[in-house]
């Protein structure tokens, strides 16, 4: 039944997530965020806009208000989040391809949201495995098996793999049309026997991009990271058989850094990082608008043609807008709060 509700609303949804202020930022650095009460279900949040002065001299500011499937205010918990995305995580076992992205700017709580130890990723492994346990009874057998990869500079990295081959190994993305299915050379695939092997993989690819990473540059930052679980089931009473993928990305941060500042690698990062969000944001548009088995933009960015058969057709999108509450980033909120809605109106 949950996914009849969920074809009703279309695949394309959009949640809204405001960060709380750390111990450290003070509450004069907060800006002005409406956002809901706890207590009620909301799609609405405003934003105060900057200070703007009229051509008289008279200073005003705009309220910019936005509208999403969800919004989560700070006092939000991981919980809370992943309640309302369980039903989407569930169709992945019905042998659906999902896809759950993270956008906002560096520092809105998108790790904090997808990959730590409490995020989406674990809740997801732990709960797809308890259905699975359940199931067994009405004759299903499922296999889980993990990828853990990331986007950086458009070229692929195995997080599960050793930190000293990252950006020079080579992994090519393998689509078989016939059976829409995607590999990627040379990564190791992890068969998650227990749940609790979900967080020894999250453990592995943070000390692999914690390596990985060079002194200015705080690597997962400015690379996509995607969690891959393909779904395998088979059902010994009915002969039935599912295939299902959930794919889990951490996107890199949205922030446009200026181009002034930036040459040389960090120049060519933010470049990369610019296009291929937007791609994404193309991509989403594209199949949006209907356009499903017309042209549609996958290769112009790896990510988008890594994840070419779980965008779009048969399957289902969650996008989450992570929103910092500080005043310092008003203007990323509100470029962040735009993107997402144009995604949200597609
Ligand atoms: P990003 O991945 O978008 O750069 P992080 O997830 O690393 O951002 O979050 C930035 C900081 O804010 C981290 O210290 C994180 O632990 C904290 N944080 C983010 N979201 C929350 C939240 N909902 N509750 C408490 N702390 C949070
Ligand atoms: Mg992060």
């Amino acid at each position: 039944l949950h996914n009849q509700v969920q074809e009703l609303k279309g695949n394309i949804r959009v949640f809204c997530r405001v960060r709380p202020p750390l111990d450290f930022e003070p509450p004069s650095e907060v800006a002005q965020i409406a956002f809901p009460d706890d207590a009620e279900e909301s799609k609405e949040i405003s934003v105060m806009g900057p200070e703007e002065r009229s051509s008289l001299g008279v200073v005003s500011r705009r309220n910019n208000a936005f509208s999403f499937d969800h919004v989560f205010g700070p006092s939000s918990m991981n919980s809370d989040v992943f309640e309302e995305i369980s039903q989407l995580v569930q169709s992945a076992l019905d042998g659906y391809n999902v896809c759950i992205f993270c956008y906002g700017q560096t520092g809105s709580g998108k790790t904090h949201t997808m990959s730590s130890q409490d995020g989406m990723i674990p809740r997801a492994v732990h709960q797809i495995y308890d259905t699975a346990k359940n199931l067994e009874d009405k004759g299903w057998t499922y296999t889980m098996e993990g990828n853990f990869v990331e986007v950086y500079n458009e070229n692929l990295n195995d997080l599960l793999g050793k930190a000293d081959e990252f950006d020079k190994k080579k992994h090519e993305i393998r689509h078989d049309m016939q059976k829409c299915k995607t590999t990627i050379t040379d990564v190791n695939t992890v068969t998650l026997d227990s749940p609790e092997m979900v967080e020894t993989i999250l453990k592995r690819a943070a000390a692999n991009r914690s390596v990985a990473a060079t002194k200015a540059n705080e690597r997962s930052s400015r690379s996509h990271s995607v969690f891959i679980l393909r779904l395998l089931g088979r059902n010994s009473i009915t002969g039935e058989c599912s295939e299902g993928t959930l794919n889990l990305v951490d996107l890199a941060g949205s922030e446009r850094l200026s181009h002034s500042g930036a040459t040389g690698d960090r120049l060519k990062e933010t470049q990369n990082i610019n296009r291929s969000l937007s791609c994404l944001g193309d991509v989403i548009g594209a199949l949006g608008q209907g356009k499903d088995g017309g042209h549609i933009p996958y290769r112009n960015s790896k990510l988008t043609y890594l994840l070419q058969f779980s965008l779009g057709g048969n399957s289902k999108t969650l996008m989450f807008v992570m929103v910092s509450p500080l005043q310092t980033h008003l203007g990323e909120t509100l470029t962040s709060l735009k993107f997402a809605t144009k995604v949200h109106n597609t």
